[in-house]
């Protein structure tokens, strides 16, 4: 049983100021695994107080100062990184592999990206006779979600740092352990007091009243885009920035010339990776119509592949994070079928022999319009869904005709040609091949949100522009 039962503010563990406890749930089991306390709009004014108070120093602290502290995070994140992805398979529900695997690996690659940036970023610009100055923007509200959680804390809270900036992080009431222990790490690390505040709690109390505190200069939120707008609003009377990434339904585009079985395979595995609940995911794989039946038979095959059990045995899928969760992938499930989308993997209700913990199966439809609600809305669940077309511009024009503009991949042999369809797609992250890169930034299009995370650029959005006129 873990029972993280104190607020991080002001570089000290500290009791909450109003005793309130929430019951954290294993989703293997759906049994209690621990407790954490819920912060109150009290607990929100004392740690945005430390923050601004430490502002006024780390602002003022040398490149080489901070870069000093982001090198005794990495060693210190090195020593816990095991537990962490424990405790993220605990929280979660993501197979141990994927845990202590990729999980882990995505946060120790944000630190490692953000010591590159820091040593590069151009934090003065002389142009002309105008210096451009680049200041960090304040007091940052880091609000995070459940589904990578490593990755989303290190790929705010390094930037943040990096940049000058003090911070408070409000990680997911779902998922809290991961941050708790993170939030230890740069404790070790000897981060100074007051420049990272971390609270437990609710979106609906912590999150809300950070987003609309006139102390806090910025808003990152990861997460639904309902909750981005939310904070877009509770923000907008106090003129701060706010930082959204968002929901996504990327297209994944096999062209002609690539090895469809192959492919369709790869995509299909991919889907069902953290199942399913991937902000990125290729979750609608866009195949030449006339080989949906190879299309088909791929995706069978690399669906019925897919081992799901206990996260910490040794299955390729965990249950997904949550009793409203599992309901709601099994509702679009439900939906697939009723809108005549031909279901050829998986389906309704948990995997034969489970009876307990929240698992979905893992599950394909195929020969889908993309006009159905399973092709236009975020499932966010282990659910796939393929569509058919009939030349390139068809495939480009199904692609980005949807609300949401995250991310799409493209594979196929003529390099020149994915490339020519990478950059008609209308998202803010575009994978040709299984490129993956920490330095690209990593943000959406349209209702997918306006942030750019990620590497250097990322630092963009904790830093303002300040123009020194007559500089030099
Ligand atoms: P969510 O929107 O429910 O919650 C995200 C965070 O916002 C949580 O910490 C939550 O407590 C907080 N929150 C909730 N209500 C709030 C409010 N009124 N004010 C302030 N904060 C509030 O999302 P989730 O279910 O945790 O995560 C899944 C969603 O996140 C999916 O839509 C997914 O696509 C998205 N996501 C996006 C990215 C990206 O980089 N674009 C990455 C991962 C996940």
């Amino acid at each position: 049983m873990r029972d993280y039962l104190k607020f991080y503010i002001d570089g000290k563990w500290v009791d909450p100021v109003e005793h309130k406890t929430s019951n954290v749930i294993n989703p293997a089991t759906e049994e209690v695994s621990g407790h954490i306390s819920m912060a109150s709009v009290a607990d929100v004014e004392k740690a945005v107080v430390a923050a601004r108070k430490a502002f006024a120093s780390w602002s003022q602290t040398t490149r080489e100062q901070r870069l000093e502290i982001v090198l005794a995070i990495q060693a210190e994140y090195a020593k816990r990184q095991i537990e962490i992805g424990e405790a993220i398979t605990e929280e979660m529900g993501a197979p141990n592999a994927l845990g202590c695997g990729f999980h882990i690996g995505l946060g120790g690659g944000h630190i490692a990206a953000a010591i590159d940036s820091l040593k590069a970023f151009k934090f003065e610009e002389l142009r002309g006779s105008t210096m451009i100055n680049r200041v960090p923007i304040g007091v940052c509200a880091l609000i995070t979600p459940w589904n990578w959680p490593m990755n989303q804390v290190a790929v705010k809270v390094l930037p943040a740092l990096a940049t000058g900036c003090t911070m408070v992080l409000k990680p997911p009431q779902l998922a809290p352990y991961s941050a708790q222990i993170f939030a230890e790490v740069l404790h070790a690390a000897g981060v100074p007091a007051g420049v990272f505040n971390m609270l437990q709690g609710s979106g609906a109390v912590v999150g809300a009243a950070l987003s609309a505190h006139p102390e806090v200069d910025l808003v990152s939120i990861t997460g639904s885009e309902a909750v981005g707008v939310e904070i877009a609003k509770a923000a907008a009377p106090t003129v701060k920035r706010v930082c959204q990434e968002l929901g996504g339904k990327s297209a994944f585009i096999v062209l002609d010339d690539a090895d469809l079985a192959k492919n369709v395979a790869g995509a299909t595995g991919g889907m069902m990776i953290n199942s399913g609940q991937t902000c990125s995911a290729g979750s609608r794989l866009l195949v030449p119509k006339a080989r949906m039946a190879e299309a088909i038979e791929a995706a069978k095959k690399a669906a019925a592949d897919v081992t799901v059990g206990d996260p910490k045995g040794q299955f390729a899928m965990g249950p997904v994070v949550s009793k409203n969760q599992y309901n709601e992938v099994q509702r679009y499930i439900e939906i697939g079928v009723q809108e005549g989308a031909e279901l050829i993997a998986g389906g309704p209700g948990r995997p034969e022999g489970i009876t307990k913990g929240f698992y979905c199966k893992p599950t394909v439809f195929a020969k889908v319009s993309n006009k159905m609600k399973i092709a236009r809305e975020e499932v966010f669940g282990p659910v796939l869904v393929i569509i058919g077309y009939d030349d390139i511009d068809h495939a480009i024009e199904i692609a980005n005709d949807s609300d949401f503009g995250l991310a799409g991949y493209v594979n196929g042999v003529d390099k020149a040609q994915c490339n020519a369809v990478a950059k008609r797609m209308r998202t803010g992250w575009v994978s040709i091949n299984g490129g993956f890169d920490f330095q690209a930034p990593f943000g959406g299009m349209k209702k997918s949100g306006n942030g750019r995370e990620w590497g250097e650029l990322g630092f963009h959005e904790y830093v303002e522009i300040q123009a020194l006129l007559g500089y030099a």
